[in-house]
């Protein structure tokens, strides 16, 4: 199969969105803004052996690499609307583009994302997914914004996907609780939803990617200021602690990667009405606040632990 007989059999789907002028098939896309939105861009690239194990079942890998991109859209307020797909394929193996293709639509469907182009080239195995979104004029959020006082939140239940990926690579035996983990691991829910909630309510919000700790410190550093954590009001999921002991578990959450949970910040004056607005969606925890000065600092009771953050850097 050559390379446009792989596009035409693959990626070629029509969409149902009206708002996709021309797609998959000429040189470029072409998308209708709507005057009152801003376009919101973002791209990820997963890598065979950094972003997923070798070997990994090629529906999951497309569906992380969709994942990954829809986390970044929650965490800008933005709703996703379009993606291009570069694909770096070692050969054209039928089974795995199948694989990979329904991972990846059904993401996309969910979301009502639409594929308008991409490229497809021979190498080692590596996707990029650009995605595109739309946000409200003047309503998009970042991670320079947080303001000393504001509460930090996180979202769902940090440490999972790490407890996922470690029983994965140790082929620890698989439980109710394990796979459970192992499934936070392979398919992150993106918190699209949270993040448009949030859109007129936090001060600030990140995505974690790299670590709780470390993406809490690019809000600190960003917002020019520091942040404290109170380990002991850190959401640990009982399926976490069923697989790992506390220590293990409280490393977990504060320095695995992969969780795609959102982090954010909340002024004082907006916290009852963040938690009316989020009640009844995914759970949200408070864990600390944004104080003077500059880093993330644990704290458990009142005593100051020193937990260096070991989040994830391609470069280290
Ligand atoms: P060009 O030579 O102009 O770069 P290509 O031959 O790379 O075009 O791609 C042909 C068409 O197929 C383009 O519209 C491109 O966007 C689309 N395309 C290529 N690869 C993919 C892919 N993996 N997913 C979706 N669309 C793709
Ligand atoms: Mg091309």
């Amino acid at each position: 199969m050559n390379e446009f007989d792989l596009i035409a059999k693959y990626f070629s789907r029509r969409t149902a969105r009206e708002d996709v002028l021309l797609d998959v098939g000429d040189d470029a896309a072409v998308v209708q803004v709507p005057p009152d939105k801003r376009l919101v861009a973002a791209v990820d690239t997963i890598i065979e052996g950094v972003h997923f194990l070798p070997g990994a079942a090629a529906a999951d890998v497309g569906y992380r690499a969709l994942a990954v991109n829809l986390s970044d859209m929650a965490a800008m307020g933005a709703m996703p609307a379009w993606m291009t797909l570069s694909l770096s394929l070692p050969s054209a193996d039928e089974t795995w583009l199948a694989g990979f293709a329904t991972g990846l639509y059904d993401l996309a469907d969910r979301y009502a994302v639409a594929l308008i182009g991409g490229d497809t080239v021979r190498g080692p195995l590596a996707i990029t997914v650009q995605i595109m979104g739309l946000v409200e004029t003047d309503r998009w959020l970042t991670r320079r914004t947080a303001q000393i006082g504001d509460t930090v939140f996180i979202s769902g239940e940090p440490g999972e996907a790490a407890g996922g990926l470690s029983i994965l690579q140790q082929s620890l035996p698989q439980t109710v609780n394990a796979q459970r983990l192992i499934q936070r691991f392979l398919r992150p829910e993106p918190r699209v939803a949270l993040g448009r909630t949030l859109r007129t309510l936090a001060s600030s919000t990140i995505d974690v990617s790299d670590g709780l700790i470390a993406d809490l410190g690019h809000i600190c550093k960003q917002s020019r200021c520091g942040a404290h954590i109170d380990l002991e009001a850190l959401p640990i999921s009982s399926a976490l602690r069923s697989c790992f002991d506390a220590s293990k578990c409280e490393q977990m959450a504060l320095n695995g990667g992969d969780d795609y949970e959102l982090l954010f910040t909340v002024p004082p004056e907006r916290l009852l009405t963040v938690e009316a607005a989020i009640a009844g969606g995914v759970r949200c925890t408070p864990i600390g606040r944004i104080v003077a000065g500059n880093g993330v600092e644990c704290f458990r009771g009142g005593d100051r632990l020193a937990i260096e953050p070991r989040g994830y850097d391609h470069f280290s």
